[in-house]
């Protein structure tokens, strides 16, 4: 008897984190979060590059290394931005924020990193491992954690397109090492009754890597559940997800397509 617990012990210690009770993703045979779907291999080590482009001409500097309160606010009417400025990154405190600028499709440059003694704390795994996210018109997220060392499902590692699709790559550099993603977003297209026009796409180079090729929103990121599109403005802000934990934020700008 107590082998067999043992036994069980075992395996559900190796079971991956993630569900197999969520409704299916349309297209898909995977169940959101499904902790079933295989794991994207990982990117070869010497491609990974992070690249640290500098703001080009017309762009807005959403973080200069010092001030987080310039272009950024707090979200549910938090005053001000609780957000740390610390040697030059703007670490996630308490709520998430948002750019006082709206954007329609547009090229991102951002660097990040996972949190400071997260590396040396076992507990911090999977979903709990230095998440953040990256959202979109405050509505479609592209995941910020730290996949390096340990995995959750693969529909919200590391650059996925949060409870709908994994990269192509695991392109995670090893814990406290900065990050890159340049991206091309364009937004989605409405038409006047709410039917969408054109869904929303996404293209991520993850530290040289490509590991989102001009994909397809589903629609909106949701936790355990693919929510429908649901007309909004042609232009809104983009918002940086506290999760709580203290991930880092440097050198983000964006360049508005016309
Ligand atoms: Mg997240």
């Amino acid at each position: 008897m107590r082998s067999l617990f043992l036994l069980t012990l075992a395996a559900s210690s190796l079971l991956a984190e993630g569900y197999l009770d969520t409704p299916l993703i349309p297209g898909t045979q995977w169940h959101v979060h499904d902790s079933t779907r295989p794991q994207p291999p990982r990117a070869d080590k010497e491609k990974l590059k992070v690249t640290t482009t500098a703001a080009p001409a017309g762009a807005v500097v959403l973080f200069d290394g010092k001030d987080a309160a310039a272009e950024w606010e707090a979200d549910n009417g938090a005053k001000g931005v609780t957000w740390e400025v610390k040697d030059g990154s703007m670490v996630a405190r308490k709520n998430g924020i948002h750019t006082k600028k709206s954007f329609g499709d547009l090229t991102l440059h951002v660097e990040w990193r996972s949190a400071e003694g997260y590396d040396k704390n076992e507990k911090k795994k999977g979903q709990g491992n230095s998440n953040s996210g990256i959202f979109f018109m405050r509505t479609y997220e592209l995941q910020v954690l730290d996949c390096s060392k340990t995995e959750t499902y693969a529909d919200g590692m590391t650059a996925a397109i949060y409870g709908q699709l994994p990269p192509l790559f695991n392109a995670c550099n090893p814990s406290r090492e900065w990050n890159s993603y340049d991206v091309e977003w364009t937004a989605p297209r409405f038409d006047q009754d709410g039917k969408v026009l054109s869904k929303a796409r996404i293209t991520v180079v993850m530290n040289g890597v490509k590991v989102q090729d001009n994909v397809e929103y589903i629609g909106p990121s949701s936790h355990k559940v693919n929510p429908p599109y649901k007309k909004h403005a042609d232009k809104l802000p983009i918002g940086l997800q506290f999760h709580g934990d203290p991930v880092e934020f440097r050198n983000m700008w964006v360049l508005e397509k016309k």
